[in-house]
């Protein structure tokens, strides 16, 4: 008897916590199309996912969706899986990256020809010469070393919602809801852990009043729990399945409102890029409710959103990020035709999970009025100003070489047209614990602490990335500031201004303390360079600028 009571109040308890199932909408119709639903950022067992390829594509199509982007660890150097069909589900290959200011996902870019890390917008940078775009990958973490942390970088797009830092700042109560419910309604208890995130979205649209930057909603799905440290992915210790890569298809996704796919894998990767890079895209919680379809379109001024939507849906459009215009179901009309800007929609059903609660249907910005060109950095043209010459041809006076023992590093100086040049040459050797490098250190001059910037012309015989390094060696060590730059066999001409220099290990201040710094090093070393490899520079005309 008694027993019978305790389970008949477990089971009470249980009814209590069950998240309810999802809302069946009706197919849409008329002016709404379903569009191509796919999932963005998966991982497989290529880096730390449990699943193979089939088992992603497999989950993925009965999901029913159209499009999987997989995003395994790496740095790039492994050329991208061509695009396939596989399971009747298109199969995108992309990368995610590692660098000083978070993980960035590398979308639709080519094989690197050296190892992609070190500063987050130099990263940027060469995804974008790969023909790529640059997503940052859950920004709002709440690990830090997780974060997204240079938002004046030139990011194509972000994630606004990441499944992997919405569990991590949950509440106990929450995480044990979702646990014990799992079982039994596997999305929906997912979808209990997610939130608004109110910090992601404010930069979101801080950024998206400046410039196009597109917001997605990601999986982050590795269908892999650690268990030593509960929930931590990464952990190597054991894992569970869970959740698995059938339920992460489940609880969200994204659709892509006018893309075509035509059956060429080819041809359909480049659609289903080429609308994300348009941000013409938005992010359902298919957990809540399905099957969501949303359109937001703007003829002139006069803005119109139509949503496949129930009845008790509230439709937000907000103006760089504030609310201006509320609705009640299937359609909102706005006259925004005095107060240009970037108007986004959010959707939200009543009881949904998260305080405040996640929005159910998320879209991309759409300008009303002239709207912001796609961001690229302002090129700095050689201003004239006053030069000091630091090399320019003939011998070379106190310059050293610094390397590890391993590694092998020559400078020689070389006939050129005209006059004569420095040829850097180095080989990079040494396991990964000595942390390879080969390093040609000019003296600064007492001149340096009243210029601006460092001027150069340099080419390399392969495509690589060199460090340009001040250093203050008051004693030991010293600090060191660094700008990296891109070289290749077409010589070029490198303008860095040394406000741009960022700290590379401890220093004291952010920026360069120019009255200190005696050496201005280029430097060769593994964040951008494999070991083993060699190569050689050709560097001429070194001057400061003010
Ligand atoms: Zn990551
Ligand atoms: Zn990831």
């Amino acid at each position: 008897m008694r027993r019978l009571a305790v389970l008949a109040i477990a089971a009470i308890a249980l009814f209590v916590m069950m998240p309810p199932g999802a809302r069946q909408l009706p197919a849409p119709a008329g002016e709404l199309t379903p569009g191509v639903r796919g999932v963005f950022h998966i991982h497989t067992n290529r880096s730390d996912g449990t699943g193979s390829i089939e088992d992603v594509v497999r989950a993925a199509a009965a999901a029913g969706l159209k499009f999987v982007i997989v995003t395994d660890h790496g740095d790039a150097t492994r050329a991208p899986d061509l695009p396939d069909y596989r399971a009747g589900v298109l199969y995108i290959d992309a990368v995610e990256i590692s660098t000083r200011n978070g993980h960035i996902i590398a979308l639709g870019s080519s094989k690197a020809p050296y190892p992609l890390g070190g500063e987050g917008r130099d990263v940027i940078a060469d995804i974008h010469r790969l023909g790529g775009l640059a997503i940052a990958a859950h920004p709002g973490s709440a690990k830090p070393e997780l974060q997204w942390t240079d938002w004046s970088a030139p990011l194509d797009g972000l994630e606004w919602l990441n499944a992997d830092s919405e569990w991590r700042d949950e509440r106990p109560w929450t995480l044990a809801r979702a646990l014990l419910t799992y079982p039994f309604r596997p999305p929906q208890a997912l979808a209990l852990l997610l939130d608004r995130p109110e910090p992601v979205i404010r930069r979101w649209d801080e950024l998206a009043r400046q410039r196009r930057i597109v917001g997605l909603a990601a999986a982050d799905a590795h269908a892999r729990v650690g268990v030593r440290s509960l929930g931590e992915p990464y952990d190597s210790a054991g894992s569970l399945h869970f959740p698995s890569y059938a339920t992460s298809f489940r609880e969200f996704s994204i659709t892509l409102s006018n893309a075509r796919l035509t059956g060429d894998a080819n041809v359909d990767a480049r659609a289903v890029i080429e609308a994300i890079r348009d941000g013409a895209l938005y992010s359902t919680i298919d957990a809540l409710a399905g099957p969501a379809a949303l359109s937001v379109s703007a003829t002139g001024g006069a803005l119109r959103v139509d949503a496949q939507a129930p009845a008790d849906a509230t439709i937000t459009l907000f103006r760089d990020g504030a609310p201006v215009a509320t609705g009640q179901g299937e359609r909102l009309e706005h006259d925004a035709a005095a107060a240009p800007g970037a108007y986004r929609v959010e959707i939200t059903l009543p009881g949904s999970p998260g305080t405040p609660p996640v929005p159910w249907i998320m879209s991309n910005p759409i300008y009303v009025g002239q709207g912001p060109e796609r961001s690229e950095p302002p090129s700095r043209t050689s201003a004239p100003g006053t030069f000091t010459s630091l090399y320019n041809g003939g011998p070379v006076r106190g310059w050293t070489i610094e390397k590890n023992p391993q590694s092998d590093a020559r400078m020689d100086v070389i006939g050129a047209l005209p006059g004569s040049q420095l040829l850097l040459r180095f080989a990079i050797s040494g396991t990964p614990a000595d942390s390879p490098y080969a390093a040609f250190a000019m003296p600064a001059g007492a001149a340096v602490a009243m210029q601006e910037r460092l001027v150069f012309t340099a080419r390399a015989d392969r495509p690589m990335r060199l460090s340009v390094q001040l250093r203050a060696s008051s004693g030991g060590e010293g600090e060191r500031w660094q700008r990296t730059v891109y070289l290749d066999r077409s010589p070029r001409t490198i303008d860095l201004l040394f406000s741009d220099f960022r700290p590379t290990g401890t220093t004291t201040s952010a920026l360069p303390v120019l009255s200190k710094v005696d050496a201005i090093l280029f430097v060769v070393d593994t964040t951008n360079t494999r070991i083993g490899s060699n190569g050689q520079i050709q560097i001429d005309d070194i001057r400061y600028a003010r």
